[in-house]
């Protein structure tokens, strides 16, 4: 009689390691394979001289989650993000003293507003773009939204997109379910070394290189999964934790095909096949030193200070660019998205008699992740109308195929490493459910 608990897990990312080591430890035979030659997928830290540069994950957002308990738990220091939020207009200032000045004073005030409490958006589905445009139109002229539209397109920019291929609706139900809380916080270690006792306990169950490309499934038999190099693996169950953008594009066939209404959700669920990370280590800081983020630019979205607060650290500034603005700059060379940037830090930061930002460089590190071919992209999103999908999107395929992975959150934690880990526990439930139900019928 055929074991029953053998399980394949694609990918090999923060849901994908995580639901191993549940399912190991659960004695499961577990089989993890991982297209990609390193494992972490939209986690990726360099060490640059000592100093860990976060090209995928920087932020652990709230506390009230799995992740930041693992940092309680193993002392792992965290470092609280800045209060101080800069912007540009006509040159780089505090927030708090853009508020002051009475011409753009209520646009300010309106930006905030929305920042804080577009989750009680209760009307149609509308894109944020026209929502907000039409909002700001009603007592503002054209020229005066122009000057804020950069704030929103920076609130967009932390969902993974652009303001026009956001639902408010989706979105305002998206943030109504997040529960981790606010604050967000910088880990003291590289993002992926809390990756690295999973990776120690999996052992010989992970394989790295292993491009999925064909899963068959029967309820009666089983699932094989086949590999671009032919390779065919067998098991009772395959838990896919692949990015959304690998669904969307059909890398992997199934046979039978998904159901149409799965197919659906891959389809609605927003993910922009762009967004890119430049991280830059200047020789001093010409920024003031309560920044930590600045909003207001038009080549990023934002810029952040890498190394905001923490001790012995080359001053580093890193560009936040997504959706439309990464899709455009994704075509250039990255010398020349470096130079784009390095224009724009010159122009938010001219200063009389002062040697400009440029000239103080000293490393960059570019990630596109629009090309890393296991990736094709940044996360999820809630495009118009997709706020029941991810249910469909998360849902088994019969007792042979699991979902996990961050675009399979349905409880508003998509686009997030603790998301990803949420899902993975998830799935397990899921498997172990339906391992109960296997025995109940020998
Ligand atoms: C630029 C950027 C910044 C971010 N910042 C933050 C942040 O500050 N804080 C935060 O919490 N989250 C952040 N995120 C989101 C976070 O990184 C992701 O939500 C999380 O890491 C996703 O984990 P996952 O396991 O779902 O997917 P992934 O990490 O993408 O793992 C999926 C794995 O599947 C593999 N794979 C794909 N196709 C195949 C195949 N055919 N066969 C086998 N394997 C395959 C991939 O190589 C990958 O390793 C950021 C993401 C990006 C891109």
């Amino acid at each position: 009689m055929k074991n029953p608990k053998k399980v394949i897990v694609v990918g090999a990312g923060a849901a994908g390691l995580y639901l191993a080591c549940l399912l190991k430890e659960a004695d499961y035979e577990v089989t993890v394979l991982e297209a990609d030659g390193r494992v972490g997928g939209r986690i990726y830290s360099l060490l640059s001289e000592g100093q860990a540069l976060e090209l995928g994950a920087e932020f652990v957002h709230g506390s009230s989650h799995i992740l930041y308990d693992f940092c309680v738990k193993n002392k792992i220091k965290l470092y609280p993000e800045g209060e101080t939020f800069f912007v540009y207009q006509e040159k780089v200032q505090s927030l708090s003293d853009l508020e002051k000045q009475p011409l753009i004073a209520d646009l300010v005030r309106d930006f905030l507003e929305f920042y804080q409490g577009h989750h009680l958006y209760k009307g149609e589905e509308i894109s944020a773009f026209d929502f907000i445009k039409n909002t700001v139109l009603e007592t503002h002229q054209e020229k005066e939204w122009e000057k804020v539209l950069p704030y929103y397109e920076a609130f967009a920019g932390m969902m993974g997109t652009s303001l026009r291929h956001l639902g408010m609706k989706a979105w305002a139900m998206a943030s109504n379910r997040w529960s981790a809380g606010d604050e967000n916080y910088r880990l003291a270690l590289p993002y992926q070394d809390f990756l690295a006792h999973m990776v120690d306990f999996l052992e010989e169950n992970l394989h790295l290189n292993k491009v999925v490309r064909h899963i068959s499934y029967q309820e009666q038999t089983g699932a094989e999964v086949i590999t671009e190099q032919g390779e065919r693996f067998w098991a009772d169950a395959v838990a896919l934790t692949v990015p959304l953008s690998i669904l969307k594009e059909k890398f992997i066939t199934f046979n039978p095909i998904l159901p149409e209404r799965k197919a659906e959700a891959i389809e609605k669920i927003g993910f922009e096949g762009a967004g890119i990370k430049v991280v830059m280590q200047f020789k001093v800081p010409f920024w003031e030193a309560q920044m930590d983020a600045l909003i207001g630019a038009t080549v990023a979205q934002e810029y952040w200070v890498s190394s905001f607060q923490k001790p012995n650290c080359q001053p580093t500034l890193t560009a936040f660019v997504m959706g439309d603005k990464a899709l455009n700059m994704s075509k250039l060379e990255d010398k020349e998205k470096l130079s784009l940037l390095l224009e724009e830090l010159d122009t938010l930061f001219r200063k009389e008699n002062q040697t400009p930002p440029s000239k103080h460089l000293e490393a960059y590190f570019v990630c596109d992740w629009a090309k890393k071919p296991y990736i094709k992209g940044a996360y999820s999103y809630p495009s118009p109308h997709s706020h029941f999908e991810r249910h469909h999107l998360a849902a088994a395929v019969g007792e042979r195929l699991f979902f996990a992975g961050e675009a399979t959150h349905t409880g508003g934690h998509f686009a997030t490493v603790f998301g990803a880990l949420e899902t993975a526990e998830r799935a397990f439930e899921e498997i172990n459910s339906f391992v109960k139900k296997s025995f109940r019928h020998l």
